[in-house]
């Protein structure tokens, strides 16, 4: 799309719409009508196969009590490893690599206590100083765990910009004294890609384990992590994958490490036809199910069934090839209507390297989104300066992207946010 064929008409964004072959899935959604739902790249929203799913497990728990563990059509031992299998397309992995479990930080946990083994040399951890504090701090509990003090043994990559972390930067901190590498398939902030591949070749030469999380891009963009030889990687599903608050989230370790005891082990871990024998002795499992602790939260789990369902339908490639034409069409917008507020796009141009939101750099950022939210549009800030707007491609259209930057024009025009402080909520 060249800028000067640019067509910045209403009628343009619904002629769009309606070429649009992903479109019903829109209707799969509960969509609020009234307001522009731009922050699925936070909490996506619920759709009917998931409340169904959900549903389902209500019933069977109804119906059988315990029983329920072997019975019914989706007998609860299973469904980890069953949702797991339903995951691996959206990863790139084969079905026996990936387990749903756990939330995010502590599937990292898991990783970390499993992956970093420090020897001789060879004893710090490489991330980015733009990575998720989370993940950070568990890095940093991590390495205290073994004696290490994290001022020393975590590395951190330098932004050039506070934007993006450049990967010729991270192969050159890729030395003989790190033991592993984590860093984010998508930078949470700017939405910068990481090349995986690239990172994950440079690592394997230099004998270093690696591992991605992919938080902000399952269910945005492909991956091929079983390919490009990904240690491991771990991710949330209730950000682009929409299985609810807190869900339970997801593991991924490559087949060469299966079989490897895991590094936080419970019952859970068992190879399933022992974990009732009550023994004493760890056998885990031969598949990443051995990633696995303890009970499993069924409440939080049922809903990322029907969840995946609709990815299985849809296809993560086109889903990939709709977010990359919503996203340009909102960045053509931004450029088209509100060039002279003061607004700068601070995630890449370039489609292999933009993820699934624009990030919008703005002075007043915070008191713009409490704006947007009382005109219903519904962003997220992110401190210092930054406005995230992610049109879902499941379920949002080139019309809410055309609305919500005509909304946020008005605001503009109008200084609406001056009514506002210009701070973030508590969360924000
Ligand atoms: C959302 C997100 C998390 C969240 O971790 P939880 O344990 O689910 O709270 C972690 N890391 C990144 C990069 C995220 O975007």
């Amino acid at each position: 799309m060249g800028k000067q064929s640019f067509d910045a008409s209403k009628e343009h964004a619904l002629q769009l719409d309606q070429q649009d072959e992903l479109a019903s899935f829109r209707d799969e959604f509960y969509i609020k009508e009234d307001s522009i739902y731009l922050i699925g790249n936070s909490l996506g929203l619920l759709s009917k196969r998931a409340e169904k799913s959900l549903e389902n497990l209500k019933e069977s728990w109804k119906e059988y009590g315990i029983g329920g563990w072997t019975e019914g059509e989706n007998p609860w031992f299973y469904m980890s490893e069953k949702l797991g299998e339903m995951s691996a397309p959206l990863v790139g992995a084969k079905p026996e690599e990936v387990i749903a479990t756990g939330s995010t930080t502590v599937d990292l946990h898991q990783l970390v206590a499993t992956f970093y083994k420090p020897e001789g040399k060879k004893t710090k951890i490489l991330a980015d100083e733009l990575t998720f504090p989370s993940d950070i701090f568990a890095l940093q509990s991590q390495l205290k765990l073994k004696g290490y003090e994290p001022a020393e043994h975590l590395v951190q990559v330098k932004s050039p910009d506070g934007r993006i972390v450049e990967e010729d930067d991270i192969i050159d901190a890729m030395t003989d004294e790190i033991a592993l590498i984590m860093l984010p398939s998508v930078m949470y902030r700017s939405g910068q890609v990481l090349d995986m591949k690239r990172l994950t070749e440079e690592a394997h030469k230099r004998g270093i384990t690696i591992g991605f999380d992919l938080c902000h891009s399952i269910g945005a963009l492909p991956h091929a992590l079983s390919e490009w030889g990904a240690d491991f990687a771990f991710w949330c599903n209730y950000k682009y994958v929409n299985a609810g608050p807190g869900s339970v989230a997801g593991i991924y370790v490559h087949e060469k490490h299966l079989g490897e005891a895991p590094g936080l082990a419970g019952w859970f871990s068992s190879d399933k036809n022992k974990q009732f024998d009550m023994d004493h002795q760890l056998t885990p499992a031969t598949t990443a199910g051995a990633f696995q602790i303890g009970t499993p939260h069924m409440l939080s789990l049922a809903p990322l069934k029907g969840s995946l369902e609709i990815f299985e339908e849809a296809g993560i490639d086109r889903l990939r090839k709709k977010s990359l034409r919503l996203t340009q069409y909102m960045m053509d917008l931004v450029e088209h209507e509100l060039k002279d507020y003061g607004f700068e796009i601070g995630n890449p141009r370039e489609d292999h390297r933009r993820g699934g939101h624009v990030y919008l750099e703005h002075p007043e950022a915070a008191r713009i989104c409490t704006a947007l939210k009382a005109n219903k549009v519904i962003p997220d800030f992110r401190n210092p300066n930054g406005i995230r707007l992610t049109p879902a491609a499941l379920y949002n259209t080139f019309e809410d992207v055309w609305n919500a930057i005509h909304i946020l024009k008005r605001i503009m025009d109008e200084e609406q946010y001056k009514q506002y402080e210009n701070k973030r909520g508590v969360v924000a």
